[in-house]
């Protein structure tokens, strides 16, 4: 260790905890390929081991593909990359340019990719453009295919000790991390939203994302330490701060430990008040973490995953079998379905509708109410779902009295077509909005009037506060939970909710914020809805809670109006 330099880097923490291994260099299509000249007499032979490539990654893709039926979001991911690979442009285009230019298999695909890659960054629909990864993603692939991998010099003994560091990484290549053991990841390129960044949540290791040139400042086999809470990662680290972070993984692994002793345990506060604790979920595969978390309702399924990565719409059959799933393995307790969130940086191939800016556009209850026939089926869905559990309605992104009057139209037209056909649905379904634009906070008794609960998405009620697109990382920085403007927005709606006896919850990241537990019950709130593997950490905050001292604590805050000093008062709150 004394002759190596110890650095750190920043990017994004994607999953939380912390790993300690040796750096494994995944290589990346469009950095490392070489060139050489092919002679004219071997053009066909160079031509048939790209043809032999491409069809061993098509045939590796199936067999992922295979494996990965019960992830049925990570199968959807494999998928698309199977469609990419079959597309003549990459499996076709690099034979003409290894003809014409008379260079070498790899040269000409990675040549083709840039070409490809440019012209999915021309594209104004955030979707398609996001698709580049995918495109060098697979190219990648085959890249590997073609030089050997370099994956296969590790052996599985070595595996835990491993920590792969990749200019980005596929969700394909996060299928085998499952068959594999390794430590944790960090990639180059990413945000919190990518693809990549979603299933490291699913799979709980410590990773982190968008460090920019962590893959050409690290050497193969060079000690690195991730702290995944704090998005950190260490090179190099010195004697005392490895120590330090060995300290934290077993602290972090025991607190976890610790934690799942209070699965079953009611989440009551000190002074004995019940506080709903509810999961985020954005397709049934997720059930499996739901139920281990001890979450007693499902407060958000995010429905627009069941129509992601799929070039057709999913059709009523198959949407009511997803939320019929969810509503059985709840045995009865609540199950909220979001109605259609497509639009901004959430759109499906059958019904592309992006607009000049997509977060302001046609998006979520808009785009519904725009496409009738697409919103009565997945209405229709539901309510069928709705006799076999407690399922109820949630309108995203709703701004207007007309928009909600509009969808309650569409709900008993849904039922009426229902009773047609003699098929059964629960007649008393619950029909909540979610409170995610700051107009609908400010008029929030316009909601309240016309609905039966609200759902504060705070990820979006901060974008649109705060004028930040939440999917830009260059103004990433200003996005702030703890700005007096949200706050009031955010203390409006539950206390207009509390005075007409109509539930509030909030759905959106700050609901997993254990750091905002104590501010947020304190403000009235009584219902959380998070991602499961936070769940149990807002539980043990609830446990220690005593809601008299919150209510003092929280309107102290709401008094302060300098930054500095909301942070002081919210470590007292915490304290
Ligand atoms: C939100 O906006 O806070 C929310 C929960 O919905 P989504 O993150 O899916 O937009
Ligand atoms: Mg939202």
């Amino acid at each position: 260790m004394a002759d190596t330099v110890s650095f750190s880097l920043f990017g994004a923490g994607v999953s939380p905890g912390v790993a300690i291994g040796y750096a494994h260099l995944i290589s990346s299509a469009r950095l490392e390929v070489v060139h050489y000249e092919i002679e004219a007499d071997k053009i066909d032979a160079e031509i048939a081991r790209f043809d032999q490539a491409v069809a061993r990654v098509q045939t590796e893709l199936g067999l992922i593909a295979s494996s990965a039926s019960a992830l049925a979001e990570m199968a959807a991911f494999v998928n698309l990359h199977r469609m990419i690979l079959s597309d003549s442009q990459l499996s076709a285009a690099p034979r003409d340019i290894i003809r014409a230019r008379r260079c070498n298999a790899e040269w000409a695909l990675v040549e083709q990719t840039e070409h490809l890659v440019g012209q999915f960054e021309a594209m104004d629909d955030l979707y398609m453009r996001e698709r580049k990864a995918d495109v060098q993603q697979v190219a990648e692939r085959v890249v590997k295919a073609l030089t050997g991998s370099a994956r296969a010099r590790l052996g599985p003994s070595h595996e835990e000790n491993v920590i792969v560091v990749a200019h980005d990484l596929s969700p394909a290549d996060m299928i085998l991390f499952k068959q594999h053991q390794f430590a944790g990841f960090v990639t180059d390129v990413g945000g919190v939203t990518s693809h990549t960044a979603i299933v490291a949540r699913s799979l709980n290791l410590p990773a982190i994302v968008g460090l920019q040139h962590a893959r050409q400042m690290i050497r193969e086999n060079e000690l690195l330490v991730i702290d995944g809470s704090d998005g950190i990662l260490i090179v190099n680290p010195d004697r005392q701060v490895l120590a330090e972070y060995q300290l934290k993984q077993n602290e972090f692994q025991l607190e976890r430990q610790k934690l799942k002793r209070i699965r079953t345990t009611p989440a009551t506060t000190i002074d004995g008040s019940a506080i709903d604790l509810y999961a985020n979920i954005e397709l049934p595969a997720d059930m499996d973490d739901v139920l281990e978390s001890g979450a007693t309702g499902i407060g958000l399924f995010r429905s627009e995953f069941l129509f992601l990565n799929r070039n057709d719409l999913p059709n009523e059959e198959e949407q009511f079998e997803a939320y019929r799933e969810v509503a059985e393995s709840m045995q009865g307790q609540p199950v909220v379905v979001r109605t259609l969130d497509l639009g901004a940086d959430k759109t499906v191939n059958g019904a592309e509708r992006s607009g000049p800016n997509p977060s302001l556009g046609l998006r979520a209850i808009r785009f519904c109410l725009a496409e009738p026939q697409m919103f009565l089926t997945q209405l229709r869905a539901i309510l069928r779902a709705s006799h076999f559990g407690d399922i109820r309605l949630l309108l995203p992104m709703v701004a207007h009295a007309h928009e909600i009057d509009h969808a309650l139209v569409m709900v008993k037209q849904a039922k009426q077509m229902l009773d047609l056909q003699g098929l059964p649905y629960n007649p008393d379904i619950l029909v909540g909005a979610m409170v995610e634009v700051p107009a609908a906070a400010l008029a929030v008794n316009m909601f309240i009037k016309r609905l039966d609960f609200l759902s504060i998405g705070t990820n979006d009620l901060i974008q649109y506060t705060l004028a930040i697109d939440r999917t830009d990382n260059s103004v990433a920085h200003l996005y702030d939970p703890l700005h007096p403007a949200v706050l009031t927005l955010v203390a409006n709606t539950i206390r207009a909710g509390a005075r007409a006896g109509v539930p509030v919850s909030v759905c959106g990241e700050m609901a997993g914020d254990v750091r905002l537990t104590r501010l947020l019950l304190g403000l009235g709130l009584r219902q959380f809805s998070v991602h499961p593997a936070q769940l149990l950490e807002i539980k043990q905050q609830v446990l220690r809670t005593d809601l008299a001292e919150a209510k003092r604590g929280a309107a102290r805050l709401m008094r302060a109006h300098d930054p500095e000093r909301i942070l002081q008062l919210l470590d007292r709150l915490n304290g």
